[in-house]
């Protein structure tokens, strides 16, 4: 009797040990952070070198945007950020910088150089950016090269325009997804023209870490994934797409979700920007998708075009929300933009090498985990 009560009591120990061992096995973290419809991804390698890709918005918005990145840098306990990637100038992406610097040391700037589309709100920003930048290490990002990150291996395949004419290692096959292409003449959501602006010049990464692939192309445009996908796939497939452009339908065309078959996609979208029909139609279609995880509920999707509330990290409190999508705004006018400047959520990947992973809605706890090798 005694034996077994001493066996049983063992029990508990032998049964937690071998996945406590296994939640220790530290991986490569990926917190996509809610910065309304702006741009805001801080990585942490195992070793704990960061790399945050972007810092949220400018202005009145900028305190509250670092404030969310912060809690993310906190949560992972870091003191410096290594390696910071402006993709491009636009106030959604950079906006955040001079007040986060205040926040944190910044140990590397990494854009892809001069500003294409200078602005009198932006212009200020990039003042103190390059200010910022001219005392630390001032790298410009280049297609083709990597940047350093122990660990990981990060590789740029565009800036300024210049996509990545080498296929990627294992990449290359014909692409089927370029046969049904149709270029843009103008942008759909702004109604603006293409091809001048910072979108275009965005700095676009692929990452490995072991067997895990993630491809990230911030605001690269419609345009131009014809010109990296087609006629060959570059890229191959990934595990995780990092959705271009807030999950807008001026990016994101089959040529190139399709294309790369990503197994699960992170929309870092706002309550009026991204998530509209065509853009959520391509992702939602994508063959090998498993999931679609959103930052934010998308009020440009209505009930009709979006994932459960389990996968959104931001909801809308309170709202009664209608079954058809909002009506876009006229091209040129911004829509207004909700108050949610309360708590915010992010949502939070956790990767293995051997390709395996784990996404976390900050929100609600839900946590699902990808096998390796699916
Ligand atoms: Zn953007």
């Amino acid at each position: 009797m005694r034996a077994a009560l001493a066996l049983l009591s063992t029990l508990p120990l032998l049964v937690a040990f071998p996945s406590a061992q296994i939640r220790a096995a530290k991986g490569l973290d990926i917190y996509v952070v809610d910065v309304e419809g702006g741009n805001a991804q801080l990585w942490v390698t195992p070793s704990g070198e960061s790399v945050l890709v972007d810092t949220g918005n400018a202005g009145a918005a900028a305190v509250r945007d670092a404030d969310r990145i912060m809690a993310a840098v906190k949560d992972a306990g870091l003191s410096q950020i290594d390696h910071l990637i402006t993709t491009h100038y636009h106030g959604d992406h950079v906006g955040g910088l001079p007040e986060l610097a205040t926040r944190i040391p910044i140990r590397e700037f990494i854009d892809h150089g001069a500003n294409v589309q200078p602005t009198p709100q932006i212009d200020p920003v990039l003042q103190q950016y390059g200010e910022l930048a001219a005392k630390t290490k001032h790298t410009v990002a280049k297609t083709g090269t990597k940047i350093p990150v122990t660990g990981l291996d990060w590789r740029i395949v565009s800036a300024t325009g210049q996509v990545l004419k080498t296929p990627l290692p294992g990449a290359g096959a014909p692409n089927p997804y370029c046969a049904g292409f149709k270029r843009h003449d103008v942008n759909p959501v702004s109604g603006g023209p293409l091809g001048n602006t910072e979108d275009e010049q965005s700095v676009a990464s692929h990452v490995t870490f072991g067997k895990f692939r993630v491809l990230y192309l911030a605001d690269f445009d419609w345009n131009q994934e014809v010109e990296l996908m087609c006629p060959n796939n570059r890229i191959g497939s990934v595990d995780l797409f990092l959705v271009s452009r807030h999950g807008q339908p001026s990016s994101n065309s089959e040529a190139l979700v399709h294309a790369i078959r990503p197994r699960v996609t992170i929309m870092n979208n706002g309550p009026r920007k991204g998530g509209q029909p065509a853009a959520m139609k391509v992702l939602l279609n994508s063959p090998r998708l498993e999931d679609l995880w959103q930052i934010h509920f998308a009020l440009l999707g209505g009930q009709e075009y979006t994932v459960p509330g389990i996968f959104i990290a931001n909801v809308e409190e309170g709202a009664t929300v209608p079954v058809a999508p909002l009506p876009p705004a006229q091209p040129g006018a911004a829509a207004p933009a909700p108050q949610h400047n309360g708590p915010a959520y992010w949502i939070k990947v956790s990767a293995q090498t051997d390709g395996s992973f784990t996404v976390t809605n900050g929100r609600n706890g839900f946590s699902k985990t990808y096998r390796a090798g699916s």
